[in-house]
């Protein structure tokens, strides 16, 4: 799990999840973050939810029938699954791992059930950031401008949005979407802090101990 960076030490990949109401901004910001930086690799779920006439199969999701979903979930091809507005969605193992262990970062756009499941197993790699929307009304707007959904889904979404929040205190980072490019800016700021953590270099040992010799020939 090595990643060349501008930082001359390699380190481990690291798997940030968004998680956040639905509506609160989470899909566009992770576009954003994929568009600035492509050496990230973004994990396509499967669902069971009927796709949307904006989603393509393969891009936004994989669009499965339950009988499939549910034998993933029972060979443990999914590294979490949970069950969100009646619909069943899971993270396919094999692309995160295979991702990871090329060195690159993964992002995850999932919700919270998901995320607790990821913090148990893996918990140094994970970088959980929970999006708030900036009020409730706005949130509801911001659901129906999307109108792709029908107004009984927008209230089970409105109705979720409470239970989702109360999650918050589990999440490593909490960013208020006031403004979509601040909210975007502090994301960058997240990644980057994160890209650094002593934790995630490797082989940092030798190198420290080849400087502190070279300190000490200098000084002899
Ligand atoms: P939507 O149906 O609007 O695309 O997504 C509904 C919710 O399901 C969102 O909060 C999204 O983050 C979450 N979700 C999407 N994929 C997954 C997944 O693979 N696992 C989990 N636990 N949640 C997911």
């Amino acid at each position: 799990m090595t990643v060349a960076t501008s930082f001359p030490i390699a380190r481990r990949g690291l798997m940030l999840v968004l998680s956040s109401p639905s509506g609160a901004g989470k899909s566009t910001l992770a576009r954003l973050l994929l568009d600035k930086h492509p050496e990230i690799h973004l994990s396509v779920s499967v669902t069971t939810r009927e796709r949307r006439p904006s989603e393509v199969e393969g891009i936004h999701y994989h669009f499965i029938k339950r009988e499939r979903f549910d034998r993933l979930r029972e060979t443990g091809d999914l590294l979490e699954s949970a069950e969100v507005h009646g619909n069943f969605y899971g993270t396919p193992r094999e692309p995160v791992e295979a991702a990871l262990s090329d060195g690159k970062d993964v992002l995850f756009d999932i919700d919270y059930q998901g995320t607790l499941q990821l913090y148990e197993k893996m918990r140094t790699d994970i970088v959980g950031v929970f999006i708030l929307p900036p009020s409730a009304t706005e949130l509801k707007t911001r659901l129906e401008r999307r109108a792709e959904d029908a107004s009984g889904v927008i209230e089970k979404r409105l109705k979720n949005a409470r239970t989702e929040i109360a999650h918050w205190q589990h999440y490593d980072y909490v960013l208020v979407n006031q403004d979509l490019d601040t909210t975007f800016r502090s994301l960058e700021a997240v990644l980057l802090a994160e890209r650094l953590r002593r934790e995630r270099m490797i082989g940092l040992t030798p190198i420290i101990e080849r400087l502190d010799q070279e300190l000490e020939t200098l000084t002899a």
